[in-house]
């Protein structure tokens, strides 16, 4: 049973086609069919069933249906859901239970959604693989000797296998929208601040956002529509007006449209088969009326090193609560308090949560702070202030989501860095917090999947998926092999 996006299954359901207990039940058998792939940390066989019961019945006693009537959900491992393990695919918070659910939890299920498990990922959200992983890594889906991307590998394995048909994931640095690209599914970041953070473990506080994995743009507008807007639990959350995603999309046309292409994200050793095909998805964007504009933005690079500082020192501070006193695992080995916090954390975190709590720390030491962290925030700036003025003058900005296809599971694990530049084209947009979005767009000649990424101004989610959407309908093909 599977289906052409939500609205296929929400006509069959409220038609009385098919029921909720069907649908439910044709993906947990997807799922476990799926078990030796580790894309789930943790399947609710029982919760999803009983909660497709009573919507069964809701439907049947003539009430309203809620927005998401019957949407299968996957949940990545670090959001908050009352009563279900929460991991972070971490040894450190083995055996925890989450004690309350995420705002996003709550939306989503105040309009009938049917959670059927959690996703695997990168420790702590940490990685572009989802080798970082206490539960180890999941296979790409197009090729099974490489990465799906990270951190959100688990969410975007889910989606592309239709193990769930939208999943959430977090984005920090490009965790959604990376394997995404890698996955050749739809990977939305949106605007900083409007999803509320509130129950999603915190990597790196003034980064972190909630974002949508899903096969197509409406189903992501109409899941953000959901989610979107101010909540009373998170203070960074915006009071930006929610707008309506599907009446902007529908409203938008390419015609004039002005698409900004930064020489900063077609660098002289991006892939070539991935320039081929995002300059394949531009021409079409340029078929269908756009203008297709260069600009000139800062090196990317200066985005990934400034990143790798802020996130690095936030995590540090963020990190220190998972102690071995309050949260999971506690080593058994220790004599007194001291060896229990040192004890618990060095054998509680694995070497990439602990590599960046030991560069945040530093970064944050007095005599490096305004080496390291104050030019870091400088650099911030430079980029927030870089990108609203490319913004005035364009739409949207486009380039690869990634530079390189899916690698060999295995193939950057001993070479931390290679593995940060897998974000080089994500970065930028997340430390200006603006939205963006990993469009499908193609297959490169070994058949893997290639992204394009649009970047649009604060709070544009709507224009931004419209894009989108046109942009992936022009693309739609097959693996050339
Ligand atoms: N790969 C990046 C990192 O490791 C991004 C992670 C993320 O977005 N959560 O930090």
């Amino acid at each position: 049973m599977h289906f052409r996006g939500y609205q296929d299954l929400r006509s069959r359901l409220v038609s009385r086609e098919i029921t909720c207990q069907q649908v439910v039940e044709a993906y947990l058998q997807r799922i476990d069919d799926h078990r030796d792939d580790n894309i789930f940390t943790a399947v609710f066989h029982d919760t999803a069933r009983q909660r497709a019961r009573e919507l069964d019945a809701k439907l049947a006693d003539g009430g309203s249906v809620g927005k998401l009537f019957g949407m299968p959900i996957a949940i990545k491992d670090n959001i908050a859901m009352a009563g279900a393990p929460l991991s972070c695919a971490s040894k450190i918070l083995e055996g925890y239970e989450s004690l309350y659910d995420a705002t996003a939890i709550i939306r989503l299920a105040s309009e009938d959604a049917i959670f059927v498990g959690r996703t695997n990922m990168d420790e702590f959200a940490m990685g572009s693989s989802n080798e970082n992983s206490a539960f180890g890594p999941v296979p790409n889906p197009f090729d099974r000797s490489r990465v799906p991307g990270g951190s959100s590998g688990g969410s975007a394995a889910a989606v592309a296998n239709d193990l769930a048909m939208v999943a959430l994931g977090s984005d920090t640095g490009g965790s959604v929208r990376q394997p995404a690209g890698f996955c050749n599914i739809v990977g939305l970041k949106p605007t900083y601040g409007r999803i509320s953070r509130y129950g999603l473990v915190a990597f790196a506080s003034s980064f972190d956002q909630i974002g949508i994995l899903s096969a197509n743009c409406d189903d992501a507008a109409l899941v953000l529509q959901v989610m979107a807007g101010k909540d009373d639990r998170d203070a960074t959350s915006s009071r930006h007006e929610v707008e309506d995603y599907q009446e902007r999309m529908g409203g938008l046309s390419l015609q004039g449209l002005r698409v900004g292409i930064p020489s900063a994200f077609f660098p002289k050793d991006l892939n070539p088969d991935v320039a081929s095909v995002v300059r394949a998805g531009l021409k079409k964007m340029e078929d269908a009326g756009a203008e297709l504009v260069e600009i000139e933005l800062p090196e990317s690079d200066f985005a990934i090193a400034a990143y790798y500082i802020l996130v690095t020192a936030e995590a540090s501070s963020n990190l220190a609560r998972f102690d071995g006193a309050r949260y999971g695992y506690r080593s058994p080995s220790s004599e007194d308090l001291s060896s229990m916090y040192v004890n618990s954390r060095t054998e509680g975190f694995g070497d990439e949560v602990k590599r960046r709590i030991m560069l945040g720390t530093y970064v944050l030491s007095a005599g490096y702070y305004d080496t390291y962290y104050k030019k870091a925030q400088q650099v911030r700036r430079v980029f927030q202030d870089r990108y609203r003025e490319a913004l005035e003058k364009v739409d949207v900005i486009a380039g690869p989501t990634s530079p390189f296809p899916p690698f060999g599971i295995g193939d950057k694990m001993d070479n931390p860095l290679e593995m940060y530049l897998a974000d080089v084209f994500t970065v930028p947009a997340s430390i200006v917090g603006m939205p963006a979005v990993s469009v499908p767009v193609g297959f490169d000649s070994l058949g893997l999947p290639v992204g394009i990424h649009l970047i649009c101004n604060f709070f544009e989610e709507g224009k931004m998926l419209g894009i989108a959407r046109q942009l992936q309908s022009f693309c739609q093909s097959v693996p050339s092999n």
